[in-house]
């Protein structure tokens, strides 16, 4: 990889430069470099990507290919991706500092969202409703027309094919609009998406910050569908601008995951799983487990194996095979932990571990912090970063509220050998997915999402068709 690498929009098969001409710097957060500049993206640079998709939408063979061809050439770009494996892993390393163990899986997964929903959409079947009055009614999905994605920064890859996937599946033309702090592997894909021989316009990458860029393409009447991953406060924003022309939303938003330890837990496995949920990514993950409830009679024992595992996380350079965490994905974002760590001392915190690694990086080490105020900012709000709250219980009661007790929805987990109380409990919580015994495994027929703050409408499976298509009804008279 160069010094200075460049990261254009690709519109109608073709990586340009804005029409301004203006770029943005991408950093390397591991080293504090700047190692890369992106095509700053505009409203006019919007509009050029979404007349290209709206071109090829409504001219344009993609969605008239047929779904066998379609899947095939999906799983052409997957072959594609994973001969580039190694390529795409290293830009999400370098440009959010990802261990590259980590980036790597997240190519496997990308490829594999691809591979999904191309053959989902190919041996799809659809509904028939035989009626009593000598009629029949079936059901077809068609492509609904130019989707607009946006994606977040921690998982640059991963979250931008989740969304592009089912939606070019099911015959739409996307525009994807990775984060300012990201653009390198979307970019990338792009550019295999060309080499793949995508026709023009069915994938066009936009790169630039959420305003303009971003807005403009969430404004945009030539839109059809909004599909947007990141935080709350945005997503409440995306929605409006998508409502002034009623394109529909789906919304993946933050969280603030609880992590339930019953008393007759596995402690092995309740502890290894504990410290991949907050510690992963180093916390920069929606679903993180960042609220951990332990029961009272195991409290003490579970968190010194906790700290201790945490402690034991090799923190370094990404691509040292031997780290497990690195730094935050940018000098805005560790501020913010930052600012999250001061709150939880002033608030009286007690620090088990961790806290600023105070060296001039731009590492928060896996912090683990129990005594916070159930009304403080940082037990309350998604902080996003390697620190876990934890809290002890006594009831099952008890613990179902305080886990419910939140603005967000996404995920919870719990631990337990009981499968009644885990059934009773799982069907308590609310939250979008809620992982018994393990954490962050996925299965793409699922629906995912998220309850209140957390999101609006479920991804995954025939989740997915039901956003990405227009259903229709059509009904048949059968018997005169
Ligand atoms: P963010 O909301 O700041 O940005 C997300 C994307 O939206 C970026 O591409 C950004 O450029 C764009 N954007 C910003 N303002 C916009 C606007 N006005 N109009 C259109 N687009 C705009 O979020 P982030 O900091 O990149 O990501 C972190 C957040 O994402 C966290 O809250 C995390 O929980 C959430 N997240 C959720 C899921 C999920 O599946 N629920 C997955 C990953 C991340």
């Amino acid at each position: 990889m160069s010094e200075q690498e460049f990261f254009g929009h690709i519109i109608d098969n073709e990586e340009v430069e804005s029409l301004s001409g203006e770029r943005f710097e991408v950093w390397n957060p591991w080293k504090r470099e700047v190692w890369a500049e992106a095509a700053e993206g505009a409203a006019q640079d919007a509009e050029r990507a979404v007349s290209s998709a709206r071109k090829a939408f409504d001219e344009g063979p993609w969605p008239r290919l047929g779904r066998v061809e379609r899947a095939r050439a999906i799983h052409r770009l997957a072959d594609l991706m994973e001969a580039r494996t190694d390529d795409l892993a290293r830009m999400d390393s370098t440009n959010m500092a990802k261990p590259f163990e980590q980036a790597t899986h997240d190519v496997a997964r990308s490829v594999w969202n691809f591979r999904f929903f191309a053959d989902h959409q190919r041996d799809h079947v659809g509904e028939v409703y035989p009626m009593d009055t000598g009629h029949h009614t079936y059901s077809e999905y068609g492509p609904a027309g130019v989707v607009a994605a946006i994606s977040p920064w921690n998982f640059p890859l991963m979250m931008a094919t989740w969304k592009i996937a089912p939606a070019i599946a099911w015959g739409n033309t996307c525009i994807i609009k990775p984060s300012e702090d990201t653009p390198a592997s979307v970019t990338l894909l792009g550019r295999l998406a060309v080499e793949a021989g995508f026709p023009p316009g069915v994938l066009n990458v936009l790169n630039g910050h959420g305003f303009p860029a971003g807005a403009a393409l969430t404004g945009s009447y030539d839109v059809d569908r909004v599909t947007f991953t990141g935080s709350s406060i945005t997503g409440r924003t995306v929605m409006a601008s998508a409502a002034t022309h009623l394109a529909p939303v789906s919304l993946e938003l933050g969280g603030k995951g609880a992590n339930i330890v019953f008393a007759d837990a596995d402690l092995d496995n309740a502890v290894y799983w504990a410290v991949e949920a907050i510690f992963r990514n180093a916390g920069q993950i929606c679903l993180a487990g960042s609220r951990l409830f332990v029961h009272s009679s195991i409290y003490e024992e579970f968190l010194r194996r906790f700290v201790a595992a945490a402690e034991k996380l090799t923190v370094g350079d990404p691509f040292d095979p031997a780290t497990r965490f690195s730094s935050l994905a940018s000098k805005r974002h560790f501020d913010k932990v930052v600012s999250y760590i001061d709150a939880a001392r002033e608030a009286g915190g007690r620090f088990l571990t961790g806290g600023v690694a105070d060296d001039g990086s731009w590492v928060v080490r896996p912090t683990i912090v129990d005594n916070l105020p159930l009304d403080s900012a940082p037990y309350c709000e998604e902080i996003f970063g390697p620190f876990c709250v934890v809290n002890s219980f006594d009831t099952e009661e008890e613990v179902i509220h305080l886990a419910n007790d939140t603005r967000y929805g996404l995920n919870a987990m719990l631990f337990t050998e009981n499968l009644s109380r885990a059934h009773r409990v799982a069907s308590q919580l609310r939250a979008g997915t809620v992982w018994v015994n393990c954490f962050f495994i996925r299965d793409l027929r699922t629906p995912f999402g998220g309850v209140g703050d957390s999101g609006v409408g479920r991804e995954g499976g025939n989740f997915s068709r039901e956003f990405f298509t227009e259903p229709k009804a059509v009904v048949m008279q059968i018997a005169r």
